[in-house]
């Protein structure tokens, strides 16, 4: 199995490639194809298996496929921590070389005063803290109704750190209609229960 047998476009390839991957990792294998088609996913994979990689790849394919003329954010991915929300959004400038796609990353420590600044241009992917995120939300500064694409990264940290409320109040925000993927390290009770009634007909991935 290659990044080309997973029907990634030759800009993401190049980029994977000069990062110094040579083959995809098991979640990207299984988890790429179903992304690609539109499927909400529920994938159980720890930190180091590559999965930063399984979701931003195809995201940034989808996003490309149906570029139009846009203002809005199309993409949320929230995360639980300042250094996850960094790591992601370094992945994301990778993957993205050779895309004409722009992110931003948005987190505990970073001037509201900057953030603002940097809303007022084009951005395609937010990556957030849930915190973070609903303190600029509250003073109405981020439009979440155009989400085509929504990311909980390591949920289940999320859940530990008593964030489930945040993400409710964020998840309203979205439209209805949106692809939602979902990736914990563990799926508890209290996690998996929200993610059925949270995602359309998932398909279930575990490593
Ligand atoms: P993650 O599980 O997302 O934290 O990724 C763990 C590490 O694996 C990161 O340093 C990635 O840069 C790296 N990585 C992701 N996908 C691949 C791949 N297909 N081949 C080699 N390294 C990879």
């Amino acid at each position: 199995m290659n990044f080309k047998n997973l029907n990634l476009i030759n800009p993401i390839i190049r980029a994977v490639t000069e990062a110094g991957y040579s083959k995809p990792t098991e979640i990207q294998e299984i988890a790429i194809p179903h992304i690609l088609e539109g499927k909400d996913i529920i994938g159980c994979a720890k930190t180091g298996s590559g999965k930063t990689a399984a979701f931003a790849m195809p995201i940034l394919q989808l996003l490309k496929r149906h570029t139009p003329e846009h203002k809005e954010i199309r993409t949320l991915i929230l995360t639980p921590t300042r250094e996850l929300a960094m790591q992601i959004e370094e992945d994301l400038g990778i993957y993205s070389k050779y895309l004409p796609l722009s992110q931003l990353s948005i987190y505990e420590g970073i001037s509201t005063g900057s953030l603002l600044a940097a809303l007022r241009k084009r951005v395609d992917i937010l990556v957030a803290t849930p915190g973070k995120l609903l303190e600029l939300d509250n003073q109405r500064h981020i439009d979440l109704s155009k989400i085509e694409i929504l990311v909980l990264d390591e949920a289940d940290k999320m859940f530990d750190l008593g964030l489930v409320n945040d993400i409710k109040k964020i998840l309203k925000q979205t439209p209805q209609k949106r692809q939602a993927l979902f990736f914990s390290g563990t799926m508890p009770i209290s996690l998996k229960k929200f993610a059925e009634t949270t995602l359309n007909n998932p398909v279930n991935i575990t490593i």
